[in-house]
């Protein structure tokens, strides 16, 4: 999302630094970084101290799982600490985004691992800014039985997919991928539940 105009007038320099800062949210350009700026100027105080706490909040309290980087907080994840999932079963997805999806087709019972991203030739994200030296590491020590590679269907996704398929073949772990109902192009996060729940459930090892 890009600002048709940048913005040259600023009325105070502390606005333009709230405006600079917000800015640098995902898909958040100048002018809607000023409609938020002022946004907060007429919202009653008690909202902006609430909305600075939880900001702070989130920072010191709110960390990665250090097993499968999903939010926690605590060392583990709901997931890793729930005894009652499947725990030799791993999906792996890019984002924190796709584990609430996948969660919420309701048809998925092993634990996660988020990559942090996809591989890609365009913004040079490569093998070592993603948590796949996790994976394999997790794949070794937990057991694991399956791991379900459940990227988006785009370019960056299946090539993500094609090298943890290729650095986990020699650990003789069951690697499956969705089957039906998947379109190229699509992202897991924005997968509809019932999509989701079907390439899930039929999905195929290879
Ligand atoms: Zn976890």
């Amino acid at each position: 999302m890009t600002d048709k105009k940048n913005i040259t007038f600023y009325p105070s320099d502390k606005l333009k630094s709230l405006v600079k800062k917000l800015m640098m949210f995902p898909g958040v350009g100048e002018r809607t970084a000023m409609r938020f700026a002022i946004f907060l100027l007429q919202a009653p105080k008690h909202f902006v101290e609430g909305l600075a706490r939880d900001i702070i909040t989130v920072k010191d309290k709110v960390k990665l799982c250090s097993r499968c980087f999903f939010i926690a907080e605590n060392d583990l994840c709901r997931f890793c600490e729930d005894e009652t999932r499947s725990r030799r079963k791993i999906c792996v997805v890019e984002g924190i985004e796709d584990v609430i999806s996948v969660e919420r087709s309701g048809s998925w019972d092993g634990l996660y691992h988020v990559l942090w991203g996809l591989l890609s030739a365009q913004d040079g994200a490569d093998v070592s800014q993603l948590k796949i030296k996790e994976l394999i590491g997790r794949v070794i020590s937990e057991n694991i039985e399956e791991v379900l590679i459940m990227t988006d269907t785009s370019v960056e996704g299946e090539a993500t997919a094609m090298y943890i398929k290729k650095v986990l073949s020699k650990f003789g772990v069951k690697i499956t991928r969705p089957a039906l109902g998947i379109p190229f192009g699509a992202e897991v996060e924005f997968m509809d539940t019932a999509t989701l729940r079907k390439a899930i459930l039929s999905r195929q090892e290879g």
